[in-house]
């Protein structure tokens, strides 16, 4: 997507490790007009795939999730990184975070998840897909399908692009970044 590409040679900054820093316009300051283009051209990529729910996890998926839901009419529901005492019907599965280093649980209550579900994972970033995977194992233990993921930014030097496209799943990323090295950002045309 043009614009997204632009805005990311602008405004985007590397950080050491493969991390991409976008807190001017999507994961600190967000910018609302950006945000819904990205979320309508999502929408428009998965148009015929009859989706009833958008799944997302706290809290940068959010953003993006809850505009591609309005305008897909259906519900979004998203993943806790912190077990609510008064959750009932707790799914939960591990998650190893990539800028974080380390592995935190993640949560969803099962009546908002549900067997016969068609489910479209919407998240800011993809990189080695562990974020999808849990989304993926939860929606199996209720019988609920992840049909489609769409991603605002996919780093194709990790692994989950390849991981996820092997598993027969609709992936679909609005940008694309084929190296960080050097600090240099280059981007798949
Ligand atoms: P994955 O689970 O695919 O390994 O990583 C995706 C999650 O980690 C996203 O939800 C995002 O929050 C975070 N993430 C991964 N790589 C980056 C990055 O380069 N920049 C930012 N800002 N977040 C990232």
């Amino acid at each position: 997507m043009k614009a997204l590409k632009e805005r990311i040679l602008k405004d985007g900054k590397c950080l050491e490790g493969g991390i991409l820093k976008v807190d001017s316009f999507i994961n600190h300051q967000m910018d609302p007009v950006l945000m819904m283009e990205m979320a309508k051209e999502l929408a428009e990529r998965f148009k015929e795939a009859k989706i009833d729910k958008i799944v997302t996890i706290e809290a940068s998926g959010i953003a993006p999730a809850v505009m591609v839901a309005y305008l897909m009419r259906c519900p979004l529901v998203f993943a806790k990184k912190k077990v609510p005492s008064t959750m009932e019907g707790i799914l939960k599965s591990e998650v190893f975070s990539f800028t974080k280093s380390r592995s935190y649980t993640i949560c969803m209550s099962d009546t908002y998840m549900s067997k016969g579900d068609r489910c479209l994972f919407i998240d800011d970033f993809l990189a080695n897909g562990n974020a999808a995977t849990g989304i993926l194992d939860m929606a199996a233990q209720v019988g609920a399908e992840i049909v489609g993921m769409g991603f605002l930014i996919e780093k194709a030097f990790q692994r989950g692009g390849e991981l996820l496209r092997g598993k027969g799943i609709h992936i679909e990323s609005l940008a694309i970044i084929e190296s960080l090295d050097n600090c240099e950002i280059k981007l798949k045309e």
